[in-house]
């Protein structure tokens, strides 16, 4: 829902938003109906709304298993667990990321180890990945970032030819796919997050999903307390006790956020195609700035483009930051790097210099508004802002 005459980025103000897109009559309609509905059945959690969601997402990917969870963040840090990957373990990734990535692996208890990125579209760049694999690496984890499916064939064979697993952080990328593969086709598990600012969202919520059965069952376990059996099964079955198997965590989703959630995931395409356009005239209308580029998509590549970044001159950066949200166009910064934040780097000793592309990226990027719901002439009230104020500068 947008702020009146404020354009927003992700998260413009702090003010996540769930766009309804321009059918947004009939989307809030179904929510409408589904909240209703989990009201009526008096199942909250685990309920039939999670599991029809669930299938939902398994269907969309084509994966066989989808295990829906809290968050994002507890879908790559339930996944790590299910691999056993913990205390001792190394695990590849990339630096220009979310924070939610890293410290996934680090309440793991395994360490994250940096590769720097591409700097065609900011994702890991695998030629350097297999550079990187020690004896105490168990795990690769790819960041797709904004929507931009790595190159996952390359990561898989690297991943086989040294006995690793792949989890991907695919927080922005559910419609993505890159030379046939979708997120978790070649990977061991790939994670999503349904928090507000994502392309699909259940005000918070996530999700796995896997090919191997023995892996969706050991997260599902992991989601609830390790306990063997969920509420709702035993609730099904008769009294049955349970046991704990292995020390799990809490990280359910609820079916009110399912409920938010299916209709939203009934029209990721249709979404996508218009969020598809809006990205291609941000390109076509930039493309003539001197010092200024756009990240690319690489062949064979559908994009989820969750996230519009345009790389600005580093010298100039902060002082759109800060001038476009006066004109009512809303910015955000996707990222600074990983390494260079005050914890990062005390604990890991890591230098502004470590990771130069990802540093690079860091240091000129800024996101725009980027939303299905967003209006030809607003976007071209963005673009002008843009042009006039990189226009003044040398
Ligand atoms: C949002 C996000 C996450 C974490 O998801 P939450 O649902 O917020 O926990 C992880 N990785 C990336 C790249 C993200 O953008």
């Amino acid at each position: 829902m947008n702020l009146e005459n404020q354009l927003n980025s992700e998260e413009a103000a702090g003010v996540p938003i769930l766009d309804l897109g321009r059918q947004g009559a009939e989307l809030r309609e179904q929510i409408v109906a589904g909240l209703a509905r989990v009201c009526a059945s008096g199942a909250f959690v685990l309920g039939p709304e999670v599991v029809q969601l669930e299938n939902g997402i398994a269907d969309y990917c084509q994966v066989e298993h989808a295990v829906g969870c809290a968050s994002g963040s507890d879908a790559l840090l339930l996944a790590l667990m299910a691999l056993d990957i913990g205390p001792g373990d190394e695990v590849i990734t990339s630096p220009l990321t979310y924070v939610a990535t890293t410290n996934a692996i680090l309440h793991a208890g395994a360490s994250p180890r940096f590769v720097d990125v591409e700097a065609s579209t900011g994702n890991l760049d695998a030629a350097q990945v297999a550079a990187a694999v020690t004896s105490r690496t168990r795990a690769i984890l790819p960041v797709h970032l904004y929507g931009h499916m790595c190159d996952t064939r390359a990561l898989r064979d690297i991943a086989d030819r040294h006995g690793l697993f792949v989890v991907e952080d695919a927080a922005h990328c559910l419609e993505g796919q890159r030379d046939g593969v979708r997120p978790g086709g070649m990977a061991d598990a790939a994670c999503f997050s349904f928090y507000a600012t994502k392309n699909i969202t259940g005000g918070e919520g996530g999700a796995i999903v896997v090919r191997d059965p023995a892996l969706a069952e050991r997260v599902r376990r992991l989601r609830s307390q390790g306990v063997s059996r969920d509420a709702f099964a035993r609730h099904d079955q008769g009294f049955a006790h349970y046991d704990v198997v292995e020390i799990g965590y809490k990280a359910n989703l609820t079916d009110i956020q399912s409920a938010l959630l299916r209709p939203q995931l009934a029209r990721v395409e249709a979404r996508l195609a218009q969020r598809e356009r809006l990205c291609r005239r941000y390109e076509r209308a930039f493309a003539d700035l001197p010092g200024v580029r756009c990240l690319s998509v690489a062949p064979g590549t559908t994009s989820a483009r969750h996230v519009f970044t345009l790389l600005v001159p580093a010298a100039f950066r902060d002082d759109l930051l800060r001038d476009l949200p006066s004109e009512g166009v809303g910015v955000a910064v996707n990222y600074r790097p990983v390494h260079l934040m005050g914890a990062y780097r005390e604990r890991f000793g890591l230098r502004r210099g470590a990771f130069p592309v990802a540093e690079e990226i860091g240091a000129r990027t800024v996101t725009l508004p980027l939303y299905p719901s967003l209006l030809r002439r607003e976007q071209d009230r963005v673009i002008d802002a843009v042009r006039r104020r990189l226009a003044g500068r040398p």
